[in-house]
């Protein structure tokens, strides 16, 4: 590990860095990534070198909908139990949080992976819903277990969400002036570098796939700067040492297995061609949305707005920063959360409270 923190190294790449003479703005897509650049002071240092990192849709708890948490608050709300993960339960809804409900007498559990949310459902006669958030770093663990024996009391909810048609609506918006992109290193790990081809080729973007490590980051941004100083748009990987070309054909082909594309809303997106994973025909028997279909036609009648003041939804498009949200830190903490990117360990509010401006508090 210590490999990748070595100070003469990291000098050497600022030092050239700062010779390229940058005015650039670039983008990642990754809460790990983010959590680095806070945590080490790496985005202070970039601004130094004239590069302006900003944190795009990357935190698939963020990305998830008020909707799609309305559901799971629904049938919690029927009697049914909700498993899911840690971060999930406490993103705050229209009216209260799954946590919140887990105080009223809910049956609401929080679970490590989708095999525990199983475990639950062969322990109790009750209906058993995981609501399966993630990338795909989660998904082939949500589709090799749909692939498995599982008891008939057991159903997912699924979020599940691909990240390259994000990355192309974000061109495709257009909002912001981005010279390059930082890929996620865990997504690249399962689907490697292809996905990231045409976007490069389409939207003359350079991109560069990086590790989590504070020199990972350092030579990510490096690579990207030398593709943007030339004038290149190609994909490149930093992270090597884990991710090939091919990305990992068994994850990916249980992937496609289980689920197919489907056009979903992502939270400060309208509807993403492509973005969302639907369950397969064959797969509906586990299809919570299907099988609860009346319970949760209610949730459809709802009109949703964004918690009064918050901005989230221009945070995750990369237009604005943690801080200049006014809620931040004063009414908005990790204590009590109005918005999901303070809920979260990778949402860019929560991390700069942890890591940065946390004195404005007071
Ligand atoms: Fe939303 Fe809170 Fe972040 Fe503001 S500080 S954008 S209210 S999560």
């Amino acid at each position: 590990m210590f490999r990748y923190r070595n100070k003469e190294v990291a000098q050497k790449i600022v030092k050239r860095l700062k010779e390229m003479n940058l005015n650039i703005r670039i983008m990642h897509v990754c809460g790990t990534h983010q959590d680095t650049l806070v945590r080490y002071g790496l985005d202070t240092l970039f601004r130094e070198c004239g590069v302006e990192m900003r944190q795009g849709p990357g935190c698939p708890i963020c990305v998830t909908t008020p909707k799609e948490y309305e559901e799971a608050i629904t049938l919690a709300r029927e009697g049914k139990v909700v498993a899911t993960f840690g971060d999930a339960i406490r993103v705050p809804g229209i009216t209260k949080s799954l946590a919140d409900m887990r105080t009223e007498g809910n049956d609401i559990r929080v679970v490590y992976s989708i095999e525990d949310a199983v475990n639950s459902a062969k322990e109790t006669q009750n209906d058993v819903i995981f609501l399966a958030i993630g990338f795909e770093t989660t998904a082939p663990s949500t589709a090799a277990t749909l692939l498995s024996d599982l008891p008939n009391n057991f159903s997912i909810l699924t979020c599940h969400r691909y990240v390259p048609p994000a990355l192309k609506a974000l061109m495709e918006m257009g909002e912001l002036k981005l010279h390059g992109l930082i890929d996620p290193g865990h997504v690249s790990t399962v689907i490697g570098m292809k996905p990231y081809e045409e976007i490069s080729k389409k939207y003359h973007v350079p991109q560069v796939i990086a590790g989590f490590e504070p020199l990972d980051m350092l030579m990510g941004v490096y690579m990207l700067a030398r593709q943007i100083k030339n004038g290149e748009a190609k994909v490149e990987n930093e992270y090597t040492r884990s991710v090939r070309y091919e990305g990992n054909a068994k994850a990916i082909q249980v992937m496609n297995e289980v689920f197919e594309p489907f056009d979903l809303v992502w939270r400060g997106f309208s509807i993403i061609p492509n973005s969302g994973m639907k369950l397969k025909r064959r797969f509906e028997e586990y299809n919570a949305k299907k099988i609860y279909e009346d319970e949760l036609k209610s949730v459809e009648e709802i009109k949703f707005e964004k918690p009064k003041g918050c901005r989230c939804d221009e945070i995750l498009r990369g237009l604005v920063e943690s801080k200049d949200c006014p809620l931040f830190g004063r009414a908005c903490t990790p204590q009590h959360p109005v918005g999901p990117c303070m809920v979260s360990v990778e949402g860019s509010c929560n991390i700069e409270y942890k890591y940065g401006t946390k004195k404005i508090q007071t």
